[in-house]
């Protein structure tokens, strides 16, 4: 009969919570010495141009393989570097060790970096951008950054600012996760984005029918008359990057064509073997 008692069932729920804030906490701490020892790795996942299956750049993907727990995912341990403090070094580090890591591959290809929120606060994010690619040689055309529509939104005259600023560097600027906030149609009036990245979900909608494919094709278009490219993500099947090819989506990201992974002896991961070819114009079907 304790079980219904009433108390203590808030006890109970009183020391789960207890116990949640207690592991938040040491995960923390647990961040901070993986920054100061070393512990954090950047993967790296293809992004392909559709018209021609050519790789055209990379999205800079931050890892951590916790000693206990194994690989820890960002959308857990990046919050809690917002919430802790953390993430302006640890921004600052995965700026850095990308910008370094690409410098040396072949090719002189394009790397995207995600920025958090927090850091478009930082009075030196221009600079230590600029600086980033003056140290490691990284053209300022290989670099783009990755801004959600919500890192935007706490101070709007001062986030146009920052990015005004960075793309006065050379550098170009992607909204990610487009669709997925309040007011996609606003933004993209407001700041001079060069990409727009359709949120996966638009992506896993695309097999259920008409509905989906129309609003993406309706976000092309918008796309176009801007003059920029639309990145779907998450792309996982053939059949989506065929209908994704088929709305007029440019660039495609996503497991099908390449999961995140490291860079080795100085080059990019390779691409998985399942590769995107445009259709002859007389053919009806690819890869048969
Ligand atoms: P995001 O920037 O939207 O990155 C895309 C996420 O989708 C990545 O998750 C990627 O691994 C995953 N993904 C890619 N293709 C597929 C697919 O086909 N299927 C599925 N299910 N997932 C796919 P990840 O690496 O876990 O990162 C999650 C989020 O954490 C990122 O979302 C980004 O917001 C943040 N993040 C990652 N690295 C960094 C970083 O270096 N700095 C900052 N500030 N944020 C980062
Ligand atoms: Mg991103
Ligand atoms: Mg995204
Ligand atoms: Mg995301």
């Amino acid at each position: 009969k304790a079980k219904t008692d009433p108390l203590h069932r808030i006890q109970q729920y009183e020391h789960a919570l207890g116990e949640a804030v207690r592991q938040r906490r040491e995960l923390a701490q647990d961040l901070r010495r993986a920054l100061e020892t070393g512990q954090l790795k950047m993967h790296y996942q293809p992004q392909i141009d559709l018209k021609t299956g050519d790789v055209c750049g990379y999205e800079a993907l931050v890892r951590w393989p916790h000693p206990v727990r194994g690989l820890v995912s960002p959308a857990e341990f990046i919050p809690l570097a917002e919430a802790n403090g953390l993430i302006g070094r640890l921004g600052d580090w995965v700026l850095e060790t990308t910008c370094e890591e690409v410098a040396r591959w072949p090719g002189s290809p394009k790397v995207a970096i995600n920025l958090s929120a927090i850091q478009l606060n930082d009075p030196h994010l221009v600079g230590k951008v600029l600086q980033a690619l003056v140290s490691t040689g990284l053209s300022p055309t290989q670099l783009e950054i990755e801004l959600t529509e919500t890192a935007l939104i706490h101070d709007l005259r001062q986030s146009l600012s920052v990015l005004r600023r960075i793309k006065a560097l050379g550098v170009s600027m992607a909204l990610d996760d487009f669709g997925t906030g309040y007011s996609a149609l606003e933004t993209l009036r407001q700041f001079p984005f060069d990409k727009i990245k359709l949120d996966k979900g638009f992506t896993d909608g695309l097999s259920d029918g008409g509905r989906s494919r129309a609003v993406i094709s309706a976000v092309v278009t918008l796309a176009r008359n801007l003059d920029i490219p639309v990145l779907a993500e998450g792309v996982e099947t053939a059949d989506q990057l065929e209908l994704l090819n088929m709305v007029g989506c440019e660039q495609a990201q996503g497991y099908l064509i390449g999961r995140p992974a490291p860079a080795e002896n100085g080059a990019p991961p390779a691409v998985q073997d399942v590769m995107w070819r445009p259709a002859e114009p007389a053919a009806t079907h690819y890869g048969s």
